[in-house]
């Protein structure tokens, strides 16, 4: 996202077009936040989605747990709720990295010569960069000055790895103030939210054995049960690793993500819409992008 995009504003409001907090939810998150002391003064539970936004300089034990007696790092704390990390390649890349298998795992382990302790971290990542180290690169109405190469340090800075397990990648132009705080156009969160819960719906339909599956978790198998394509669709989708020379795990995150899309569409089938959108969500892989 550039910087002007309103991103924090943005990040902070997925909460409201995510279902409400189940009981089971507020219980798990409300838990973490007792351990450490957070819970406000006669508050006893947690009822809404929490959104943390750590500063870059975070350490290692603070974003994912730590310390000599193991405690919850900020993956816990946004447990059920969104993590927003702003200016990502501004974040220690060794701290981002063991931030990895958590995202997979959807929980973190801290091990101690005492004993083990494992925290729940099921979160929706939401991370924001500026397309060069200025932030101006692609604005219509300012100056970047940042060569060829300070581009492409900046953005190396960030594992293909890390890219990899991001399902959603877009560019986000600036938007002038007014427009954001004034926006007559464009769907509320409560119009969102209610798409969000019927394609929400449709899945726990799908997963039945599980009602708390998401299309986002699918495993390998269930992405080949749920995800076929018809012809034209497959075609696109092996065009695009050819072109892109995309990854195995992008290919299903692609799958994976045009399910969500159709499923939001009302659609049993993915058609090649559905899947060209998820194609276009994949705006770091492309090697022009830097
Ligand atoms: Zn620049």
């Amino acid at each position: 996202m550039y910087s002007g995009s309103g991103k924090t504003l943005l990040a902070s409001r997925f909460g409201t077009i995510l279902p409400p907090l189940s009981s089971d939810e507020s219980l798990s998150t409300t838990r973490i936040y007792s351990a450490v002391g957070r819970l406000d003064d006669g508050q006893s539970l947690v009822l809404q989605r929490p959104f943390r936004s750590p500063h870059h300089t975070i350490s290692e034990a603070g974003l994912v747990g730590g310390g000599s007696t193991p405690a919850p790092g900020e993956i816990s704390l946004a447990h059920n709720g969104v993590l927003f990390l702003d200016e990502l390649p501004e974040f220690n890349r060794r701290t981002l990295e063991v931030m990895r298998q958590p995202l997979e795992e959807n929980c973190v382990t801290i091990s101690r010569a005492i004993g083990s302790a494992t925290f729940p971290a099921r979160l929706m990542l939401v991370a924001a960069m500026n397309p060069c180290p200025c932030g101006y690169r692609g604005d219509p109405k300012r100056n970047c000055n940042c060569n060829p190469i300070q581009v492409e340090r900046y953005v190396s800075k960030i594992s293909g790895p890390l890219i990899d397990r991001i399902d959603i990648h877009i560019e986000v132009p600036p938007v002038p103030f007014r427009e954001l705080t004034n926006a007559k156009e464009g769907t509320d969160s409560a119009t969102m939210r209610a798409r969000v819960l019927e394609a929400r719906e449709r899945q726990a339909h799908r997963f039945q054995e599980d009602r708390d599956q998401l299309n986002g978790k699918m495993a390998p198998r269930q992405i080949r049960t749920f995800c076929k394509l018809d012809t034209e669709a497959e075609n696109l989708l092996k065009t695009a690793m050819e072109t892109m020379g995309l990854s195995a795990r992008a290919h299903d995150k692609i799958l994976r993500v045009s399910r969500t899309i159709a499923d939001l569409d009302g659609s049993d089938q993915i058609s090649a819409i559905h899947l060209s959108e998820a194609i276009n969500y994949r705006t770091l892989d492309r090697a022009g992008w830097a």
